[in-house]
C-alpha cells in the first residue's frame, strides 16, 4: 500500500495540457479586481457559439510544444505544453508574481482532475477558483473557489451537472437575450438553487445585453458582471 506521500508523489505527475499561463487582474464575478494568475487549460467540446477562446476547444498533439514556447507565445493560438503541478510553481516562481489567486480557466478544466494542481498551491499559500461550464464533475479541493458558468443547450449537447450546481460558489450566466435569462431561472429552479450568488454577464458588451443584464438584475437582486478586463483592453 502506498503511504500519503507517495500518493501525493504520484498525484504531482499528472500532466496538465497548459493553453497559457499568465499574470492579470481578475475581470468577472467575486474577485472582480483581483491580482490573479490564470492557468488556461486547453481542450472543450461544449461548442458554445460566442466563445471568445475558440482556439482551446481542439486537443492536437501536433500542437504540443515545450514550457518556454507556450509560455512566451505572441499571441492567442491552439498550441499547448505539458505540465505538472511542480513545472507550474516553478514557472511561477520564476516570474516573481505577486498575485495570490490561481484561476484555473479553459477551455473546460473540469474534463481533468483538478484536486492535485489546487492542493499543489494552495500549500504555497495560494488561493485557488476554477471557471467551468458544470458540464463535468467538478474534482478541485475543497477550499477551491467555484465559478459555474452554466452553458445550457450548447451545439456540444452536455448538460449541466446538479453536482456541479451544488458544489458553485458562484454562478455566472452570459446573457444576450430573454431565453437565456428564462433558460438560467428554469435550471435554478431544477436543481433547487436558491442561494448561490448569480451574476448576469451581458455576452460580448453589446449595448442591448448590458440593459437586458441590468434590468433583470436590479429585478432579482442579483449581481453584475461585466467583464472589466475587455473595457480595460486587458487579457
Ligand atoms: S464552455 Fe467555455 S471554453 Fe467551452 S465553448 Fe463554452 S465558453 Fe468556450
Amino acid at each position: 500500500m502506498k503511504t500519503s506521500s507517495e500518493n501525493n508523489r504520484s498525484a504531482t505527475i499528472i500532466n496538465y495540457k497548459i493553453n497559457e499561463l499568465f499574470q492579470t487582474i481578475q475581470g468577472e464575478g467575486s474577485f472582480t479586481g483581483q491580482p490573479s494568475i490564470f492557468i488556461r487549460l486547453q481542450g472543450c467540446p461544449v461548442a458554445c457559439s460566442w466563445c471568445d477562446t475558440k482556439h482551446t476547444w481542439n486537443i492536437d498533439l501536433d500542437d504540443a510544444v515545450d514550457i518556454k514556447a507556450m509560455f512566451t507565445k505572441p499571441e492567442e493560438s491552439t498550441t499547448w505544453a505539458a505540465m505538472n503541478v511542480e513545472q507550474m510553481l516553478a514557472l511561477v516562481n520564476e516570474q516573481g508574481y505577486q498575485a495570490k489567486h490561481i484561476v484555473i480557466t479553459g477551455g473546460e478544466p473540469c474534463m481533468v482532475d483538478l484536486t492535485s494542481l489546487c492542493d499543489a498551491f494552495e500549500q504555497q499559500g495560494y488561493s485557488t477558483q476554477v471557471e467551468t461550464s458544470g458540464t463535468f464533475e467538478v474534482k478541485v479541493s475543497d477550499k477551491c473557489w467555484v465559478t459555474v458558468s452554466p452553458k445550457i443547450k450548447m451545439r456540444g449537447g452536455y448538460e449541466i451537472l446538479n453536482s456541479a450546481m451544488l458544489r458553485a460558489n458562484e454562478i455566472k450566466h452570459p446573457v444576450a437575450t430573454e431565453q437565456h435569462v428564462d433558460d438560467l431561472k428554469n435550471l435554478l429552479k431544477e436543481h433547487n438553487i436558491k442561494h448561490t450568488p448569480v451574476y448576469l454577464q451581458p455576452i460580448s458588451q453589446k449595448p442591448r445585453a448590458t440593459t437586458l443584464a441590468i434590468d433583470t438584475c436590479i429585478a432579482n437582486n442579483w449581481r453584475l458582471s461585466v467583464q472589466v478586463h475587455k473595457y480595460l483592453g486587458i487579457e
